[in-house]
């Protein structure tokens, strides 16, 4: 996963980052231009709020799917609502990809080499 760097734009990757102490957040994840550090954003698991989302998009599908089924509605709501998941989950990563890195307050000065 590719960062920016808020101070210099130097485009901060997994193979130049700086890494100090890798168990220290505050020290993992620097820019090896300028040397400053940042918290990385939690890529945890999904939190309790889009575990409801995810429920009640589920159980919405489920609806609409027996709906279309049962009561013979248009095939066309059913292939609606995939298509508003879809989008919506297309928004949920764009989000998630721009986060803005958060400076740890700590910083080296980078060498030269
Ligand atoms: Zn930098």
């Amino acid at each position: 996963m590719a960062n920016t760097c808020s101070h210099c734009e130097f485009k901060i990757t997994s193979r130049n980052q700086l890494c100090e102490d890798y168990r220290d957040p505050e020290k993992a994840y620097g820019c090896p231009q300028c040397g400053t550090f940042y918290i990385l954003p939690s890529s945890s698991g999904p939190t309790f709020k889009q575990w409801l989302w995810y429920l009640s998009l589920g159980f919405l599908g489920g609806l609409i799917t027996s709906l279309v089924q049962l009561n013979g509605y248009s095939r066309l709501w059913f292939w609606g609502y995939v298509l508003l998941v879809a989008l919506g989950l297309c928004v949920a990563y764009i989000k998630s990809k721009g986060v803005t890195l958060e400076a740890s307050g700590y910083r080296v000065t980078p060498s030269e080499d």
